[in-house]
């Protein structure tokens, strides 16, 4: 037996019939529905009440995560060289790997003779970030790292959010030393 669909026939032996439910009697009185989730709720509730202590989920912002691992993305920094200048060459390797297109550079002529480019201007809309991870994984320079452990920001307004070349030379790393293992 077939049957016709847009996309073409399929043959019964293909289709899976699956039950539908809520059609019983009870179902349709909703309320031993409703009578279930309560009584799911108060079960935890109770048990969390008996037990405080071993909660599961933190009392944040009181409570601060203290398991955060050095694997986790939190938000970018750039990294610098040993004589604290700036690792990142400005290859634009980063932003082209970038699949939320939310790296923006400009790059210019480095002066000090330890590469060809630099970043005149260097942003990331951390709005559009998805933190992925792409952008570290990208950087032959080790320039660009998400080891800060900073997992919460808060702004008024949109442009608090969009990091300048600045605030990310400033983000500390939270696991490792600061300094890039990008040739110096
Ligand atoms: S983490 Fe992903 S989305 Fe965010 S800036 Fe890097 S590459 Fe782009
Ligand atoms: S952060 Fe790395 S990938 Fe991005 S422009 Fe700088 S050197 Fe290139």
């Amino acid at each position: 037996m077939s049957q016709h669909t847009r996309e073409g026939s399929i043959t019964s032996d293909h289709i899976k019939v699956t039950k539908r439910h809520g059609n019983s009697f009870r179902d349709k009185l909703y309320l031993p529905a409703i009578y279930d989730g309560v009584k799911v709720t108060f079960k935890h509730l109770f048990k969390n009440l008996n037990n405080i202590n071993d909660i599961e989920t933190l009392r944040y912002p009181e409570e601060q995560p203290t398991d955060i691992t050095q694997r986790w993305r939190g938000l970018h920094r750039l990294t610098h060289r040993a004589d604290n200048s700036i690792a990142c060459v400005a290859c634009f390797m980063c932003s082209t790997a970038c699949p939320s297109n939310c790296i923006f550079i400009e790059a210019t002529q480095r002066q000090d003779g330890k590469d060809e480019k630099m970043p005149a201007s260097f942003f990331i809309d951390t709005l559009e970030c998805i933190f992925c991870g792409y952008c570290v994984e990208a950087c032959p320079c080790d320039a660009i790292r998400m080891d800060t452990g900073i997992f919460s920001l808060t702004g008024n307004k949109r442009e608090d959010f969009v990091m300048n070349k600045e605030q990310l030379l400033s983000h500390k790393g939270a696991f490792a030393e600061e300094i890039s293992c990008a040739r110096n």
